[in-house]
């Protein structure tokens, strides 16, 4: 537990032992701890200035690295050594950051299906190195404030980071000197903050709307005598204040024809500051004007709405499938709340209270309110706070591939985590010693279509019949969200497992397309998977019915040998023509077939069995 004194010279926060709240952000980062005097989470700043720290990182060619505001100036002076939106590249490999990410100014490395790699004055940084030394800065500044050695941390994360993304936020924490006792979601923290100070006898449901400067994130949640329970989650990790910036200087480079010129892409990286500038005043104002090289930038209000209005739509449409995952109306909305740099927008504010019904709720610090959560997760973690306890989901569905290439979901998305769902599997072939355990994550019905997380093989399954080994596969998502999976014979008691650990992780677009696909796609899974277990149960009763032949042949007329190799070739020639109902029809006809002489072989096995028994 935390011992907390007050340092009486100084009237700063003294403690033996804290853990603090850390928003790593894509645009600014922060710490926040909960004071020892109020019992309240702080954002933490040096005297008056503010407590965000911008997500730079600036490398001069002395090797000297410099993180925050002393970055800021090298955006312009120096831009091909000034990091920018490293979380952006958390988890993503060169392809995934090449066709999705705007332009950056710096430089990232194509290597194959590897993890991407910014080169920087001469050297090459992956993105966990870079997020480290971005906390490493802000556990020096924490440190320094709170005169208290910093070693433990709960980081927050989007909540539609994948697997990938949460394990790397983890490393660079770790490579940072800090012991990350937890990973939470950013829009369920703020919803920690928000309901820190709410009678914990009251139930409130509410909305989190999360839009900061590259994801967005909404979650729907209950708040009910201090449990925080999300019903629902969506996203989407490549939405935010930077795809507007992006917007307005795509309207600035062909209104004042800088797109045709040959420093076009110099052009687009100085026009971004002044983007960002232009877009956070109108916030403010009806009109901005300022000059670069000799040209009148303008932009008006009014266009700024229409140059982002379809880039907030995009975010309603996260907000209504949340709502549908969430199975609650509209009405049931107590509260809205604000969450992220960007919803300091009017149009966004607008957007999302038309959408809702209601008037947001914009009363919290938009900026803090993320860390402030953390924080108190972390006092929740250190036994401080024990009236509070939140219950997270996991954003996809995660489950196995079966016969036929089929996903079975044993974690539907938005299950609560930690969770752990088991279920039992057997063997198709007589004598299978092996089987393939292959984890898939993604909403559609065949394995194909979504996204394989891992693969291994349970082996050494001792020789039984087809259909009698038990594997119980069983997953287990822990408190951050990370998978472990296992697989276990249970009449032999082998058993393996994994930490499920991708290479690296989907793409943001790849998470949205799942989305996506499997409600355009509805139909036609259903067909696909009607076709696949038509087609299985034929595949199985030919099996079954040749060994059955085998075994018994001599106790069958020739007649029933041949009609039955008739049907046989029937059911075989409409699983060859993929045909589902021509397959149930072949299957049902084999059925008619073989059931007399089936029960009349088997009543013969009794009674020989039987015979010389008394009853
Ligand atoms: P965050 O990631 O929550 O720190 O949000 C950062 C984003 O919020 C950046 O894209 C900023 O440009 C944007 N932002 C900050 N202040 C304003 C403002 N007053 N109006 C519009 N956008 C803003």
């Amino acid at each position: 537990m935390a011992k907390i004194a007050i340092n009486i010279a100084t009237g700063t926060l003294q403690q033996a032992e804290v853990i603090v709240g850390i928003d790593l952000g894509t645009t600014n980062s922060l710490v926040a701890v909960i004071h020892p005097e109020t019992g309240k989470p702080v954002a933490l700043k040096e005297h008056d200035s503010s407590a965000l720290v911008p997500s730079l990182i600036h490398f001069s060619e002395g090797g000297q690295v410099q993180v925050g505001n002393a970055a800021r100036e090298f955006l312009i002076s120096d831009p091909a050594n000034t990091i920018f939106s490293a979380k952006r590249l958390m988890g993503k490999t060169y392809q995934d950051v090449s066709c999705n990410a705007h332009p950056l100014a710096y430089t990232i490395v194509d290597e194959a299906d590897k993890l991407v790699k910014v080169k920087v004055a001469g050297k090459y940084f992956s993105a966990v190195e870079l997020s480290s030394l971005i906390l490493k800065a802000l556990k020096n500044s924490a440190e320094h404030i709170i005169k208290t050695p910093v070693t433990k941390a709960v980081i927050t994360v989007p909540a539609y980071f994948n697997d990938a993304q949460r394990q790397a936020t983890r490393d660079a924490g770790k490579a940072a000197g800090l012991d990350v006792l937890r990973i939470i979601n950013e829009p369920t923290a703020a919803s920690l903050a928000y309901g820190f100070g709410l009678d914990k006898t009251s139930t409130k449901t509410i909305a989190v709307y999360d839009l900061g400067g590259g994801t967005f994130d909404i979650s729907i949640l209950t708040i009910a005598n201090g449990i925080f329970e999300v019903l629902a989650t969506n996203g989407n990790t490549f939405l935010g204040g930077d795809d507007f910036d992006a917007a307005i200087v795509e309207y600035w480079m062909n209104k004042y024809g800088f797109i045709n010129s040959d420093t076009a892409a110099t052009h687009r990286q100085q026009l971004r500051l002044d983007a960002e500038e232009a877009k956070k005043q109108l916030s403010d104002q009806q009109a901005y004007e300022s000059v670069y090289e000799n040209t009148k930038l303008q932009l008006s209000r009014e266009k700024l709405h229409e140059l982002v209005a379809p880039l907030i739509e995009t975010s309603i449409a996260c907000c209504r499938n949340a709502m549908k995952d969430a199975a609650i109306s509209l009405a049931d909305i107590d509260e809205v709340i604000m969450v992220g740099g960007s919803t300091r927008m009017p149009l966004v504010k607008k957007t999302v209270g038309n959408f809702f019904g209601k008037a947001v709720n914009d009363s919290v610090n938009p900026d803090e309110v993320v860390a402030l959560g953390a924080a108190i997760q972390a006092d929740i973690l250190a036994g401080n706070t024990k009236d509070l306890l939140l219950l997270d989901v996991t954003p996809l569905s995660l489950g196995l591939e079966t016969m036929g290439g089929l996903m079975d979901v044993l974690l539907p998305r938005n299950s609560k985590i930690p969770v752990k769902a088991a279920r039992q599997y057997t063997t198709y072939k007589d004598g299978q010693s092996g089987m393939k355990i292959a984890v898939y994550q993604g909403e559609r019905d065949m394995v194909k279509d979504n996204r394989r997380l891992a693969e291994f093989n349970l082996t050494g399954i001792p020789a039984m019949p087809a259909g009698l080994p038990k594997v119980e596969v069983s997953f287990l998502i822990n408190a951050d969200g990370i998978l472990l999976v296992n697989a276990r014979e249970l009449r032999s008691g082998i058993e393996q497992s994994v930490e499920v650990k991708p290479q690296y992780g989907l793409t943001d677009e790849a998470v949205e397309k799942m989305l996506l696909d499997s409600m355009e796609h509805a139909l036609e899974d259903m067909q696909m998977r009607a076709l696949t277990e038509a087609r299985t149960e034929g595949e199985q009763l030919l099996q079954t019915t040749e060994r059955f032949i085998h075994k018994n042949m001599t106790m069958m007329s020739r007649e029933e040998l041949i009609e039955t190799s008739q049907a046989m070739q029937a059911l075989q020639l409409s699983i060859d023509m993929a045909d589902k109902n021509l397959i149930q029809e072949k299957a049902a006809a084999l059925n008619t077939i073989s059931k007399p002489y089936a029960e009349r072989i088997m009543d013969e096995a009794v009674s020989k069995a039987m015979a010389g028994r008394k009853v």
